[in-house]
């Protein structure tokens, strides 16, 4: 794998805060103008190219890759962001190895596949860094007015495209700053010197949207208010809440939500201020959980097991992921289920019991064994809350909002997409997509039906 090498305890004890640090810094090293031109120059230019239908975001990859040769960066960004206007960030955190570069051709010979995501990157970083006028302009003032709930990787993405079709965004948000996970649940490593900001600065460069932070439904944020003084709604609140783990101990202190973790050193200005334990067990087998375990491990932790109930090729981390972990001095602890914390006053010890599989359903053995430990780091899952879609009266399949084919809702003029409807992966760029999405197919309904008509 390749990647920046994580300083643990075992390289030097106690962790100096400046190897803390440098933990933090960049997971990949960008490539530079002529890394890039080289690197270019691998790709086949493949018609009907494989690598484009591995994308959620559908982004011409052979075009953008063609135009980095000959030298036309910002022509290069201008065609990733066409297709998916969070490109910075998704070539940072999409897991590549099992989208566009599995897809790649080059993967059919001898040697690696051409390298997307830094390329990618390369282009966007080398646009936004620029700081120039913004690459896309609105249409005319359509006189529709859209109501957003949640500032996310989805949100954001309806907002912009949204916009760009000439109507005007209000996007109403939880927290004090937008990017949902962009900006709190991702490996600090993922993204830094602020990119998830940077990225949204630039987006809103377009113009035609407003944020409006501290504003959450139910908590003062009503969905009949924003139906009477907007022309549709669309939510993009992603999973808000963590998947319950109701086991003996799960209120000692030291057992947390491993978002809230990663949420803490996000941020944290300096990471060597978050507290960590000495020894960490985090349960899960997603990426959530490899961020949390890795992020232990570069604060110092002495020992971080990552316990999941069945074997890897079922965890839900790409193997890149979890080689990321296993290489960052990170023990895996397979087929294996929490059962109980354990402590007086304080979390000592994880009891977990072995698990296997009885024609084809995972059983918990008699089997128990535990691991000391005083931090726990709960990687579940999340799931959408019971509160969101109850009062609001939306239709609910599988856990997460139903909607049709066009991102409609049960509720007439209310639209949603990303993590909370579940329309793929978990992944921003399929929140991306669905946004954008979301976003053309209502603009054509607003049209049809015209201003004042019926939803
Ligand atoms: Fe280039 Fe690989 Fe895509 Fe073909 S599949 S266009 S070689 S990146």
């Amino acid at each position: 794998m390749t990647g920046k090498r994580i300083r643990t305890r075992g390289d030097e004890g106690e962790l100096s805060r400046a190897s803390i640090a440098a933990n933090f810094g960049d997971l990949h090293a960008p490539l530079s103008e002529a890394q890039a031109v080289v690197e270019a120059a691998r790709c086949l230019y493949c018609y009907d190219a494989p690598c484009v239908r591995a994308c959620p975001t559908a982004i011409d990859i052979p075009t953008f890759i063609h135009q980095i040769r000959t030298g036309n960066v910002d022509g290069s960004a201008r065609t990733i962001l066409s297709a998916n206007i969070m490109g910075g960030t998704c070539a940072r955190v999409c897991p590549t190895e099992v989208l566009c570069e599995e897809a790649c051709v080059v993967n059919h010979t001898e040697d690696a596949p051409v390298k997307i995501g830094l390329l990618q990157r390369h282009s966007v970083d080398s646009l936004l860094a620029k700081g120039g006028p913004h690459p896309f302009r609105r249409a005319p003032d359509s006189g529709f007015r859209l109501a957003v709930i949640g500032a996310g990787p989805a949100g954001l993405s309806f907002a912009h495209r949204a916009s760009m079709l000439g109507h005007h965004v209000t996007v109403f948000e939880r927290d004090e700053k937008p990017g949902g996970l962009n900006e709190y649940g991702l490996a600090a490593y993922k993204m830094v010197d602020d990119f998830a900001q940077a990225e949204i600065s630039f987006l809103l460069g377009l113009g035609g949207i407003e944020i409006r932070a501290g504003k959450a439904l139910g908590e003062g944020l009503e969905l009949a208010d924003l139906l009477r003084d907007y022309d549709a709604v669309f939510i993009g609140v992603g999973l808000a809440r963590p998947a319950p783990l109701d086991i003996p101990g799960r209120a000692l202190p030291g057992v947390r939500d491993a978002l809230d973790f990663i949420r803490d050193i996000r941020c944290a200005p300096d990471k060597a201020s978050v507290k960590v334990g000495r020894s960490v067990v985090v349960i899960g087998g997603g990426n959530t959980a490899i961020d949390a375990a890795v992020q232990a491990q570069c604060l110092g932790a002495e020992q971080v097991t990552l316990v999941y109930r069945r074997g890897r090729t079922e965890m839900s981390a790409t193997g890149w992921e979890q080689e990321l972990a296993a290489s960052s001095g990170v023990a895996f602890r397979l087929w294996s289920a929490p059962v109980a914390f354990k402590g007086e006053g304080a979390l000592a010890a994880a009891e977990f019991a072995a698990t296997r599989l009885v024609e084809g359903t995972l059983t918990l053995c008699e089997q128990r064994a535990q691991i000391p430990c005083d931090m726990a780091l709960i990687a579940i899952g999340q799931t959408l809350g019971e509160t969101l879609a109850a009062a609001s009266g939306l239709a609910v399949k599988g856990g997460r909002i139903a909607v049709d084919a066009n991102y409609r809702t049960s509720l007439p003029g209310v639209y949603a997409g990303g993590d909370c409807i579940g329309s793929g992966e978990d992944l921003t760029v399929q929140a991306v997509e669905d946004g954008k999405r979301a976003a053309i197919g209502l603009d054509r309904e607003l049209r049809a039906r015209g201003k004042g008509g019926r939803r």
